[in-house]
């Protein structure tokens, strides 16, 4: 990363990396968004007599426990969960859980800060949490699955509730965890409330919630083509990860007219030159779904394959990094900007490094960031809690609409916020201060102490 130039973003970041020392992933994310924020509030006398940013940078708690279970061979297991409640200022905390062999607190502390102003971008009254354990879901049966999900809900169930802290899922937590921690926390409780989204239908779930942060994702980049008055007809797409955003993104995409040339996990990329075609798409979910790898695709439908998780070199229109953090470095951001791509949609969090998007924000490459460009899912689940609260099921029409609403407010709200004098839109900036008024706003009026 280059070297600070402001003076006052260099001494608070010397704060930051003092009081939260080895986590590097936490500077990351804290970094990006004081750069926008610090000279954005240097004459606000309140702001900074309040120590509103400052505030902000410190999780409200961290919550570390223990999670014992078993596994089918009888062997006792141990891994570490966590909970950071990072602030409620405009509602209860909430974000997901990930079950990752790379869960540290760093990585959550990044997560949870990021959710804050995700979350205060959809309009909806929602705080900012994150949690999970270093649990690497892999290779695990069915059942330590289930040992597992009730064991960490065990001790979770202490510290949520449908008004304190509402948590989902994130990477390696989906509709089956979901469900598992739900069935746990009903039977410790006894109280059936909308404690977790991301739920089966059946019992609380909202349509279009595993959809909607894929979906959001090409939303996103709708409104950022429409700027320009272009279309996806006939982009080029490459699209990295092959979970649930990702594919999810994917089937968008194809529903819209354009070609997804790429998909990716941690082994490797498969590359499709003339695009996937909606049964290739479907194959690889189905895949997915039994923990296939990508590099099955070759036998499956005849894609070609290279070891190497980044599809960022290959010729494309626009781009969605959806795997995980720090996938598009510099590198692969000039590869990019090379290649002629002229929009990124980031639906992993934080998949930019600081020298990506430090290149990218030189050139003419138009960037959502994804506290912008990914809430779509944090947002639906947040129509889920409404619909719980309602004791009511909207249809997929309904809350799909929902969803392309609250990504087009977010979209103006970036504009509104990151239009400079000569028209170009810095996204990055816009959702900055566009999620920082709201929560900075609720804490001012809260008084200081
Ligand atoms: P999934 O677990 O469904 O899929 C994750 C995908 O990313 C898999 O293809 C996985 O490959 C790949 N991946 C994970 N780690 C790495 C790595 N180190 N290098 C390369 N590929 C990797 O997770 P989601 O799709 O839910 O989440 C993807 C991203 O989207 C994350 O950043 C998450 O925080 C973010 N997100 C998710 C939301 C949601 O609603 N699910 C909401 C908002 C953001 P492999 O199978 O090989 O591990």
């Amino acid at each position: 990363m280059s070297e600070i130039k402001d003076k006052d973003l260099a001494a608070f970041m010397k704060g930051v990396k003092r009081r939260n020392p080895g986590e590097p992933e936490f500077h990351q994310a804290v970094h990006e968004v004081a750069m926008d924020i610090i000279p954005y509030i240097r004459n606000d006398e309140r702001i900074k007599k309040m120590q509103i940013l400052e505030r902000m940078t410190e999780p409200d708690r961290i919550i570390s426990f223990r999670v014992i279970w078993e596994d089918d061979e009888g062997n006792i297991r141990v891994n570490r969960g966590y909970r950071v409640q990072q602030n409620n200022a405009i509602g209860p905390y909430k974000g997901g859980i990930r079950f990752h062999p790379t869960v540290t607190q760093s990585v959550l502390k990044f997560l949870a800060f990021e959710q804050v102003f995700k979350n205060s971008l959809t309009g909806l009254p929602l705080g900012g949490g994150k949690g999970g354990a270093d649990f690497n879901p892999k290779g695990k049966s069915d059942r330590e699955i289930m040992r597992f999900c009730q064991a960490f809900m065990t001790e979770l169930s202490k510290y949520i509730g449908p008004n304190t802290d509402v948590p989902a899922g994130d990477i390696g937590v989906g509709g089956r965890e979901v469900g598992y921690m739900f069935g746990q926390y009903k039977r410790l409780m006894d109280r059936f409330e909308g404690v977790l989204t991301g739920k089966g239908i059946e019992f609380g779930g909202s349509k279009i919630r595993p959809e909607a942060t894929g979906y959001g994702v090409v939303y996103m980049m709708e409104c950022m083509l429409g700027t320009k008055g272009d279309n996806l007809e006939g982009k080029r797409c490459a699209v990295s990860g092959s979970g649930n955003v990702a594919t999810f993104c994917a089937e968008k995409l194809l529903e819209l007219g354009a070609k997804v040339i790429s998909l990716s996990d941690s082994g490797g990329t498969i590359y499709v030159e003339d695009g996937l075609t909606s049964e290739n798409l479907q194959w690889v979910m189905d895949l997915k779904s039994k923990g296939g790898r990508m590099s099955e695709c070759v036998d499956g439908f005849g894609a070609k394959y290279y070891e190497g998780n980044r599809p960022w070199a290959l010729p494309c229109d626009l781009a969605f990094p959806c795997a995980t953090q720090n996938e598009i470095e510099a590198a692969d951001a000039r590869a990019l900007v090379k290649n002629g791509c002229i929009a990124i949609s980031e639906g992993a969090n934080m998949p930019s490094d600081p020298d990506a998007i430090e290149i990218i924000r030189e050139s003419p490459v138009m960037h959502a960031p994804s506290k912008a460009a990914n809430a779509g899912g944090v947002a639906v689940s947040g129509l889920e809690m409404s619909q719980n609260s309602l004791r009511m099921s909207w249809t997929r029409e309904e809350v799909d609409a929902h969803l392309k609403n609250i990504i087009t407010n977010i979209h103006t709200q970036c504009v509104d916020k990151g239009k400079a004098d000569d028209g170009h839109v810095d996204y990055f900036k816009g959702a900055n201060i566009a999620g920082f008024d709201k929560v900075a706003n609720a804490m001012l009026a809260y008084g200081a102490l």
